[in-house]
């Protein structure tokens, strides 16, 4: 029987709740599907701190590199608010995915039918969304140097280099051409040099898909489009501080954050994670979605395991239980049949998952 070893990161907050649910769904369908997982489970943010005095312990660098793939719930929360910036939970994650070589975040951005409702736009604008966004994670202005608060004054830089912008670039068409193959690739060309550069370089990978239909756009008519016509996008492929801006746009076409599944890839180990936050203000009340992190899960199974029927099962079985009327509080307001908590809801999919 193959098996494969994953690292567990369940973090802070909602982190450990979510987390549990998709360790549900995955034993549930690893042993129908013929696959075995071992779980090894790693400190990263607030509960590292407390633990052992910094948010990204040696330990879990080390551990993430021995595993074949990583997922992760989230970090954060206002007990370490106030901790100097080198100690926070989110220099942490940031960390980690410097470490893990990260560089491509891949965030789809999706409508379920059943769920048009639970959007801020009118059904006809969004039914049929299926956008595909992809992030640079490991450049840009969040890592650029030289990065300072003075007296009277404070700065951070944006910097890109030739590298970065290419291999991003490949993720993206090489995604495009396993899609509808439009990229639409974001950027503010028209201030920044930075993405001047950006551009260019788009343009000349784009020179080895001649399938692939590129357009370009300056971010802040992106996220007017985004919300005025999003069925125009296939893939949108951008920056780490536009993508991070814009995926969040994005996620909310599909009515909660509590949906939407992430993977972070490079050229190592895969992260692979909920787009939300450790949602503090509902942490340990037993109500947060899990489906963002079983949808997760599922992304873990399809492109770092290969496990493509598993993936589909999954994914299947999320459609199946809010087609039937299952829904979290976070959705409940829509043509919900029953409101179930964070565990009712990973029974469901482990069961429907599993047979
Ligand atoms: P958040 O995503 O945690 O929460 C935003 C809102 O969405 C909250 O009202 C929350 O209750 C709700 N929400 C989020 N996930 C949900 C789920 N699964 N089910 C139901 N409702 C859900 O963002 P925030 O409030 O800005 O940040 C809270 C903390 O999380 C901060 O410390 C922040 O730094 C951290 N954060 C971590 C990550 C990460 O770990 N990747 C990402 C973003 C924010």
């Amino acid at each position: 029987m193959k098996s494969y070893k994953i690292g567990i990161i369940k973090g802070d907050g909602i982190g450990p709740e979510i987390i549990d649910e998709a360790i549900k769904v995955l034993d549930a369908i690893s042993v129908k599907q013929g696959f075995n997982l071992k779980y090894e489970e790693m400190l990263l943010g607030g509960a590292a701190i407390d633990e052992t005095g910094v948010p990204l312990p040696d330990e879990t660098i080390q551990g993430v590199k021995k595993c074949d793939a990583v997922l992760f719930g989230a970090i954060g929360g206002p007990k370490w608010d106030k901790l100097e910036r080198h100690l926070r939970p989110e220099t942490g994650l940031l960390g980690l995915r410097k470490e893990m070589g990260t560089f491509a975040n891949l965030r789809p951005a999706m409508v379920y039918d059943e769920l048009v409702n639970a959007s801020s736009l009118k059904p006809e604008v969004i039914k049929g969304v299926d956008i595909m966004v992809v992030r640079e994670l490991t450049g840009g202005i969040y890592f650029g140097q030289p990065r300072a608060i003075e007296e009277d004054r404070a700065y951070n830089t944006m910097v890109y280099t030739r590298e970065e912008v290419e291999r991003i670039a490949v993720v993206a068409f090489e995604i495009a051409m396993k899609r509808n193959k439009r990229i639409c690739s974001v950027d503010k060309a028209n201030v920044l040099e930075v993405s001047h550069f950006w551009r260019d370089i788009v343009e000349e990978v784009a020179k080895n898909y001649p399938e692939v239909e590129l357009s370009h756009m300056y971010v802040d008519n992106a996220a007017m489009q985004l919300i005025r016509a999003p069925k125009q996008f296939d893939v949108i492929l951008t920056g780490n501080i536009f993508g991070d801006i814009l995926s969040d746009a994005a996620s909310m076409l599909s009515g909660s954050i509590g949906l939407l599944p992430s993977a972070s890839t490079g050229k190592g180990v895969g992260l692979f994670e909920p787009i939300h936050g450790s949602a503090p203000d509902i942490a340990g009340q037993g109500i947060a979605n899990p489906l963002a992190t079983i949808s997760s899960a599922s992304m873990m199974l399809r492109y770092a395991l290969g496990e493509s029927k598993a993936a589909d099962k999954i994914d299947e079985a999320i459609k199946r239980a809010l087609s039937e009327g299952y829904r979290t509080g976070d959705i409940g307001d829509y043509d919900a049949k029953e409101i179930c908590t964070c565990s009712q809801m990973g029974d469901i999919i482990a069961d429907y998952a599993s047979r």
